[in-house]
């Protein structure tokens, strides 16, 4: 079975560690490729090509380094369904998502031009008599990229475009369970023209970021991924002085009021719990009703639900595709039982309805726990699948106070018809992206994308914005009298 390639130096190779994780077409239940264990030597070298790039890189003018930007844009527009069918076959999510974790790329990609002109200094004449004072914004060096495997090609890109336009260099080491559609970006990557070792991929999984994290020629890593592991990276890689953002775990509320417009909003509402099969940090998790719309909210929900059909990306016909592996089917399906055993009702049972086309896949209906309560293992974990649990609070404040009682803090949505309750909502909800009226609030490129307690380590979001440019530049101040 073919291993994925490495990208080092300018050049594929085959790495030369253990075959030690299989990638699987999730939908057919198949292994399609392996990822061999980077060893230290092979990071090592990798951030050697990187760092030597890095110190010439760093001396293109920007307005150069942005050229290649608007290369790779063309190149990955006119390959974005190419790349969309890899991303569909190593994840499993339809085509249509898969598109749009390409076209958010992409949007990044576009972003990190803009932003890269943020970093013209500040200039102060005059600050004492004959001193001049200006601040510049300098590259810094090589910058690790360690990505999850839920959006293969989006999540890398909210970093990659602005570390490398800034004038550093990039090795990044994607999830061991989607590595082929960025591999198939490398390969694009090569055709712009980037310098070699600029932007590099290595593979591999708890190893290889280890050697990431001990090699002192990493200044900074970009991590997203689940809140133990981006704790365990934030706290080894600072201990260390280099710079970390953590992008981190989640468990998002969506509240409807009972003046919410439920007909207008349905399908917006079904896309937040259902869409990616669920396996999306900002994906709907607690569904929040109130007695006197809680009947009506959860029949519609229910049928909406129950219409989605199972199936691989590819055909036209499949709204929602199948989880990533099947030990995370079957966490999640314990999940389902713990609703039922800790006393919610199973309204829906997303274990009944497989794939007949695909039995070996690995497929999970939509599930709903309904009567759920805050002491529930459902209600404080994040479950990454395709289950909703709808809990009913009897007021508005009971509302935001079940919300802020988990420890994440990554989004949260209100559906109503009121700004006033709308305006509330976003003052005391402790979530960083917030949706009125819109079930999954991802901030398109050039916002930040936020994220609070534990779902988020460090201080600068990834994504646009001043997060990035500050993120991946240093300042210097100069005081100077002629
Ligand atoms: P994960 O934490 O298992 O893996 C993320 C990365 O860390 C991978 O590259 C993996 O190889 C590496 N890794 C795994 N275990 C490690 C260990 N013990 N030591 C060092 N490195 C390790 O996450 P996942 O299952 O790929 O992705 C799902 C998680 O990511 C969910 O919790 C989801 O909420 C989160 N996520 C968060 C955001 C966000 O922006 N906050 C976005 C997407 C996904």
């Amino acid at each position: 079975m073919r291993s994925i390639l490495n990208y080092v130096g300018g050049k594929f190779e085959e790495g030369d560690g253990k075959d030690k994780y299989d990638v699987y077409n999730p939908a057919f239940g198949k292994k399609i490729s392996v990822v061999r264990e980077a060893r230290r030597e092979e990071v090592n070298r990798a951030v050697d090509f990187a760092h030597d790039a890095q110190l010439k890189w760093q001396r293109v003018p920007i307005s150069d380094r942005i050229k290649y930007l608007f290369k790779l844009e063309n190149l990955m527009w006119d390959k974005l369904d190419k790349i969309a069918e890899v991303t569909t076959m190593e994840h499993g999510k339809t085509f249509e998502e898969s598109k749009g974790d390409v076209v958010r790329a992409i949007q990044n990609v576009e972003s990190a031009a803009a932003a890269s002109y943020q970093i013209m200094g500040r200039n102060n004449r005059q600050i004492a008599s004959g001193i001049d004072e200006e601040l510049v914004r300098v590259p810094i060096g090589v910058f690790a990229v360690i990505s999850p495997f839920n959006f293969p090609i989006m999540i890398p890109f909210w970093f990659v475009p602005y570390a490398v336009t800034l004038g550093n260099a990039v090795v990044i080491k994607p999830s061991e369970k989607t590595p082929m559609s960025i591999e198939m970006v490398m390969s694009l990557v090569k055709e712009a023209g980037y310098p070699e070792g600029v932007i590099e991929q290595v593979n591999g999984g708890r190893e290889a970021v280890d050697y990431i994290l001990e090699n002192k020629k990493v200044a900074g890593v970009s991590f997203v991924g689940s809140t133990p592991v981006a704790e365990y990276v934030y706290k080894k890689g600072t201990s260390s002085r280099k710079r970390v953002q953590g992008g981190a775990s989640a468990k998002n509320y969506v509240l409807v009021m009972p003046d919410a417009d439920l007909e207008g909003s349905i399908n917006n509402i079904i896309g937040s719990f259902y869409g990616n099969a669920g396996e999306r940090c900002l994906a709907g998790s607690v569904l929040v009703t109130f007695p006197e719309n809680h009947d009506r909210v959860l029949k519609i929900f229910k049928k909406r639900a129950s219409e989605l059909r199972l199936g691989y990306g590819m055909e036209k016909s499949t709204d929602m595709g199948p989880l990533i592996r099947k030990d995370h089917m079957e966490r999640v399906e314990r999940y389902i039982d713990s609703g039922e055993r800790e006393g919610g009702k199973l309204v829906l049972d997303g274990r009944n309805s497989r794939s007949r086309k695909y039995p070996k896949g690995f497929f999970l209906g939509p599930s709903i726990v309904d009567g759920v309560s805050e002491d529930m293992t459902v209600m404080k974990e994040e479950i990454f699948g395709p289950v909703a649990s709808f809990y009913t609070a009897n007021s508005f404040d009971e509302a935001v106070d079940v919300i802020n009682s988990s420890r994440y803090g990554n989004a949260s949505s209100i559906y109503t018809a009121s700004g006033l309750l709308a305006k509330n909502f976003t003052e005391r909800v402790d979530a960083g992206n917030i949706g009125i009226n819109i079930g999954v609030a991802a901030p398109i490129a050039f916002y930040p994308f936020s994220g609070l307690k534990d779902s988020f380590f460090g201080d600068l979001h990834p994504q646009g914005g001043d997060d990035n440019v500050f993120f991946f530049t240093e300042r210097k101040v100069l005081i100077y009298k002629w």
